[in-house]
């Protein structure tokens, strides 16, 4: 059996920032201890029912990772490393707030054998980054990358968002250049989604902010992928650029749909095709709410393969596919893929399949069909 992914999700954040619906909470720092037993105890009981399994990846996402106490963050690797079989060239990633990582988060990191730092930096401009309620500017963003190679951990990777109100393609080109002055090995470029909900959503419906629109977005997208190609990064999903080597080994599994056990609240877990969701909302984890767990039709497996698969550049392995899933890809959405073959948004080649540049800018357009 294949090594598995491991997903921590620390739903702790120093403020919420204007555009986040995600799993998280500011102010609830004196929860942090009660809420740590309890995803140790989860991971604990999980690991022993799962047969302690081998793990290749460790991903700490939130929320703010980096606002744990340092020996909070270091009680979940422990129970993490005894719980499942962590190969020894795991990839230990975690996701970092510039606004709140100190050198001494950092060097517990280091100890605890973490080799990747996830950095949100979002935008150079302290407008822009005000605006999104970003608690750091371009400043803070350059310090973080110092700690975190102060504490020796070489691989970073930076967030950078587009389509933000106000932002300008002169934004994206200078946002570009300080990224890349800081010499990270990979980039993930998201475009804004104005969430329901979130204090965005409400500015923008109240005509106090714009947002740049589908073809800005298209621009500014192509912006970073030109600069960034042109760097030696390689593009290896829609959103996300890597040094060769350093992909996100983490997320490249989760793309292939491989099985991976999340942790804590609002986290998803793959097994053994049953998708299984813990409570989304603090106090209901920490009540001991039962997670929702639900077995996946053979179906609905194919085709999350395949939305999921598409979103790599490499596409799919058509022999993994026909392995995993018992029928041959092209069997089954042949038909309704070939519009996409035949005007130019899908390649069929090598025993893969995969989008074509024009195919990413519109990848919901093929995926309706294969639904179809
Ligand atoms: S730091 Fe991240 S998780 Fe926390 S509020 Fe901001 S966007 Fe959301």
């Amino acid at each position: 059996m294949k090594p598995l992914g491991l997903y921590v999700h620390i739903p702790f954040c120093a403020s919420k920032c204007a555009y986040c619906d995600f799993a998280s909470w500011a102010g609830r720092e004196q929860d942090m201890a009660r809420y740590v037993h309890a995803l140790c105890g989860e991971i604990t009981a999980r690991a022993a029912a799962c047969g302690h399994p081998a793990a290749d990846t460790v991903f700490f996402g939130g929320g703010t990772p980096s606002l744990l106490p340092p020996e909070l963050f270091e009680k979940i690797a422990r129970t993490l490393r005894a719980s499942f079989a962590l190969t020894e060239d795991a990839e230990w990633t975690v996701e970092c707030n510039p606004g709140t990582l100190t050198p001494a988060f950092a060097d517990a990191l280091a100890r605890c054998g973490v080799n990747r730092v996830s950095l949100g930096m979002q935008a150079a401009q302290s407008r822009l980054l005000r605006q999104l309620g970003r608690i750091h500017d371009m400043h803070g963003v350059t310090e973080a990358v110092e700690t975190v190679r102060a504490a020796g951990i070489a691989n970073i990777s930076l967030d950078l968002m587009l389509g933000l109100p106000g932002q300008t393609r002169a934004d994206m080109a200078e946002t570009l250049d300080h990224a890349l002055a800081l010499s990270p090995s990979h980039l993930s470029c998201y475009a804004l989604i104005v969430e329901e909900g979130t204090p965005l959503a409400a500015a923008v419906e109240r005509g106090e902010m714009r947002v740049p629109g589908d073809e800005m977005d298209r621009e500014m997208y192509a912006l970073c992928r030109t600069a960034l190609l042109r760097r030696g990064f390689v593009q290896y999903e829609i959103s996300n650029f890597a040094l060769p080597g350093r992909q996100c080994r983490h997320h490249v599994n989760c793309w292939r749909r491989e099985d991976y056990l999340g942790f804590g609240c609002a986290a998803h877990s793959l097994w053994e095709n049953e998708r299984r969701a813990n409570c989304a909302s603090l106090d209901g984890y920490l009540a001991g709410m039962e997670p929702e767990t639900e077995s996946i039709s053979p179906q609905d497996a194919m085709f999350e393969s395949l939305m999921l698969g598409l979103r790599l550049t490499q596409g799919i392995d058509e022999a993994d596919f026909a392995r995993r899933h018992g029928q041959a890809l092209w069997t089954v959405y042949g038909q309704r893929l070939q519009g996409a073959l035949s005007d130019g948004r899908l390649i069929r080649r090598d025993g893969r399949v995969f989008l074509t540049e024009r195919g990413m800018d519109v990848m919901n357009s093929v995926l309706v069909e294969a639904m179809a």
